[in-house]
């Protein structure tokens, strides 16, 4: 246990009624044949420091001569459709009245100080989403940063949120100043549901879980970022669909091997997830990859 580390919300979690563990070989058997699920990536604009994204002290990013300043940065929502489960969400996007107003809507000081919440611009908000793609049944977190909660706004109350198993519980310094400001995102809203892992009987990652329990969407526990974060692969009509989450945030990270810099709970475990996701998209080369924040 580290010295003064907090939960990252005490919103109340259940076991998710929805998905169970499976090996990864189960799904790596299967990703590569075309699957029912359409995803459709909505982006909104913002801008971190790069130190936060990318370990700008790591050897490579030295040599490649990398220097702390402003990144632009894209906040993702993926639109995902099943075709008799439904409508879901993989994070949630950009709400404009949390731009607007991110202290009316719950948002603390130090966030609002610290977390450009300004710098957010939402294209397509996550209300207009949802008047396009119709009720939601439910949303996927891959993890409970507040650029991943920041559309809840306008997700109505009743609407399930599934995350990884104790992503409540990641604890990091900075859910010091998160925790209030995540429960109030999640205030009036049903527990939490965890997603079920086991550890992979084949060895390739800390879990697997089927979903949908039909083969055609599978979240892949890949903790470092925080410790119950999520990865997501779909099988489209078009082929396997990696949504990294924040496993790499960037481009350069992703083609580069190097893990996220400042922002993130524990690094080796990080370094891991970033391997293990590179490791399975050169298994199926076929794979379209998403990054957590850059196309
Ligand atoms: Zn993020």
């Amino acid at each position: 246990m580290k010295p003064f580390t907090f939960k990252a919300t005490t919103h109340r979690v259940t076991r998710a009624g929805l998905g169970a563990p499976v090996g990864s070989a189960v799904m790596e058997d299967l990703i590569d044949q075309p699957g029912p699920v359409e995803i459709r990536t909505v982006a909104a604009d913002w801008e971190v420091p790069l130190s936060g994204v990318v370990n700008i002290k790591h050897p490579k990013a030295v040599q490649a001569g990398l220097k702390d300043g402003p990144e632009a940065i894209k906040i993702y929502a993926h639109v995902v459709r099943h075709p008799t489960h439904g409508v879901f969400l993989v994070d949630t996007g950009v709400s404009r009245q949390f731009v607007k107003d991110p202290a009316g809507e719950g948002v603390g000081w130090v966030l609002r100080k610290f977390q450009a919440i300004d710098k957010m611009k939402a294209h397509e908000s996550t209300a207009e989403i949802i008047q396009a793609e119709g009720a939601l049944a439910g949303v996927f977190m891959t993890h409970l940063h507040l650029d991943h909660v920041s559309g809840l706004p306008d997700i109505p109350k009743d609407v399930p949120i599934y995350t990884g198993a104790d992503e409540a519980e990641a604890q990091l310094f900075l859910n010091l100043f998160a925790q209030g400001t995540t429960n109030n995102l999640l205030d009036g809203r049903p527990p939490l549901q965890e997603l079920q892992f086991t550890k992979d009987p084949d060895g390739r990652f800390e879990g697997v879980n089927d979903v949908f329990g039909d083969g055609s969407f599978f979240a892949i526990l890949t903790p470092g970022h925080t410790t119950g974060h999520l990865s997501f692969v779909a099988r489209t009509p078009a082929g396997p669909e990696l949504l990294t989450g924040d496993v790499s945030h960037t481009r350069w990270g992703w083609e580069n091997d190097v893990e996220p810099g400042t922002f993130l709970a524990e690094r080796q475990p990080s370094i891991d997830s970033l391997l293990k996701l590179k490791a399975l998209s050169k298994r199926h080369p076929n794979m379209t990859v998403k990054l957590g924040h850059q196309p």
